[in-house]
């Protein structure tokens, strides 16, 4: 059985889903901003805690699968340029679609994106993500550097 990797909804057979490789996704604001938007919701502050967040993350940044994706989930994702643009991300967007996003600035350009997509829906940096890469970002934004 075939089930959507972002909401876990079934599909009808491999055919029913579009597939995506793991880098796409993880440049993703919208799967982000989906991803985090129970842990910054003030409700579930004791379910989501900044350990169980950041422990969720970690796990999704280093799987190695690639995404089957369902057509609601797709629909997700089509808007993407859009945000990359509103979150001011497009440097650490293009780095992730290289090849040679794998390795240390792979990793940066995605903590950075989940970052300022926990920035945004939060109003804080998460403490969980080290504020160098914060620093890196906002250093890129006023100079362009
Ligand atoms: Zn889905």
């Amino acid at each position: 059985m075939y089930r959507c990797d972002i909401c876990s909804e079934e599909l009808a057979d491999q055919q029913a889903g579009t597939a995506y490789a793991r880098e796409r996704i993880l440049s993703s604001p919208g799967y982000w901003e989906h991803f985090l938007r129970d842990s910054t919701d003030p409700f579930y502050a004791e379910i989501f805690t900044d350990r169980a967040t950041a422990l969720a993350v970690q796990q999704m940044i280093t799987s190695h699968s690639g995404f089957l994706v369902c057509a609601k989930c797709n629909r997700m994702l089509s808007d993407d340029q859009q945000k990359v643009a509103d979150y001011r991300l497009e440097k650490w967007y293009s780095v992730l679609q290289s090849p040679s996003a794998k390795g240390k600035a792979g990793l940066e350009a995605v903590l950075i994106i989940v970052g300022t997509v926990y920035e945004r829906l939060s109003g804080k940096w998460p403490a969980w993500i080290d504020a160098k890469d914060k620093s890196t970002r906002d250093k890129q934004w006023v100079d362009g550097t």
